[in-house]
């Protein structure tokens, strides 16, 4: 069992204000008292007992733990400290001051597919990295990838959020039911090529590898881009691109002068990419919205079904006591793996 320190965070740390949430707890400004620099504390809740429902098993938290202390790269939020209580763990990691990339894109008026590789690269880097290390981070989506500094004239990547990473042994198959396999389509043309009429058909579609890109969308995009998407978008992993390979394809490193000129000319297509960043934006609050109604409801299902139901309300009330966000009881770490 990973030995975490024992020290109270607050005697070594302020803790300041927030800076997001997750499913299992707050992220948090917090200043060393004895060096007065500024870090990032991720305070996960523990939970209180084999019974309890809300909250995270420890081995998660000791496996997100030996897995960031196992990666030191730029682009990839460093792990400084761990400190342990009865109820949390507190990470202590790098503040990272950008806010999402996608929000930084977001704002501005036009994107050159140039500036978006220069993104891309640092992304790959870092991806192809943590598989040098072997580990698969597991949910690589536009929420777990922030900027060092949005205001530097080249801000660094900075790829979050370990908590459904898994170790894999080379060969090995693994399947996760976790994931958000169509990103990289969304941020070149602000539309998936997978989008169907309804979500159901979009996951079909996915399933079923079945994609185009629909001229109206695509039409600013290199056919380079589109190659490369293509070459991703393949269900055989055996057969898709490795991080190594994309970082060698010609769109993100071009051969010759025309291949550079094509890529300069191509750009990424505003409009559509705001749109489905507010989108995004939206649906995490509704789910949000919608994981805050299911727990008051089984707060009120509690309540009447009487003192038998006393041990659900006591788990239920976990998150209650320590004002932090009610969690969804249907999402990660729950993530089955065979
Ligand atoms: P989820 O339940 O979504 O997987 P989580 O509980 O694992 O989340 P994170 O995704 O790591 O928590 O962090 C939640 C939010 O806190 C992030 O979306 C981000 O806005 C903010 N955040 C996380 N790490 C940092 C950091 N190092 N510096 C600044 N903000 C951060």
């Amino acid at each position: 069992m990973a030995v975490f320190k024992l020290d109270n965070v607050e005697d070594l740390y302020e803790i300041g204000s927030v800076l997001g949430s997750g499913h299992f707890g707050q992220v948090r400004e917090v200043r060393e008292r004895a060096t007065d620099v500024l870090w990032a504390g991720k305070f996960l809740k523990l939970k209180k007992g084999a019974g309890s429902r809300l909250g995270l098993e420890r081995k998660s938290v000791e496996k997100e733990v030996e897995i960031l202390q196992s990666l030191q790269h730029q682009n990839i939020m460093a792990l400084k400290d761990v400190f342990e209580s009865r109820a949390e763990v507190v990470l202590i990691v790098e503040l990272i001051k950008g806010g999402e990339l996608f929000d930084f894109i977001a704002e501005k008026e036009n994107l050159t597919e140039t500036e978006a590789i220069e993104f891309m690269k640092q992304i790959l880097e870092g991806v192809r990295y943590m598989h040098q290390k072997t580990v698969a981070h597991f949910d690589l989506k536009p929420e777990n990838i922030m900027l060092s500094d949005k205001h530097a004239p080249n801000p660094d990547i900075k790829i979050i959020d370990f908590g459904m990473a898994h170790r894999f042994i080379q060969g090995e198959e693994y399947k996760s039911l976790g994931g958000t396999p169509q990103y990289i389509g969304e941020c070149l043309s602000g539309l998936s090529p997978f989008q169907g009429e309804t979500d159901e058909e979009t996951l079909r579609n996915i399933v079923a590898m079945k994609y185009e890109f629909e001229p109206h969308c695509f039409s600013q995009t290199s056919n380079m881009a589109k190659d490369f998407i293509q070459k991703l978008l393949v269900k055989d992993q055996s057969e898709r691109m490795t991080a190594e390979e994309c970082l060698i394809h010609p769109w993100i490193k071009p051969l010759n002068r025309t291949q550079i000129a094509k890529r300069n000319r191509s750009s990424i297509n505003m409009k559509n990419f705001k749109k489905f960043n507010a989108r995004r934006k939206w649906k995490m609050s509704f789910n949000m919205v919608s994981a805050c109604n299911r727990f008051c409801r089984l707060q009120l299902l509690c309540k009447a079904r009487g003192p038998e139901q006393q041990e659900l309300r006591d788990c239920e009330s976990d998150q209650e006591d320590t004002g932090t966000k009610p969690a969804s009881l249907l999402r990660r770490r729950l993530s089955s793996s065979s």
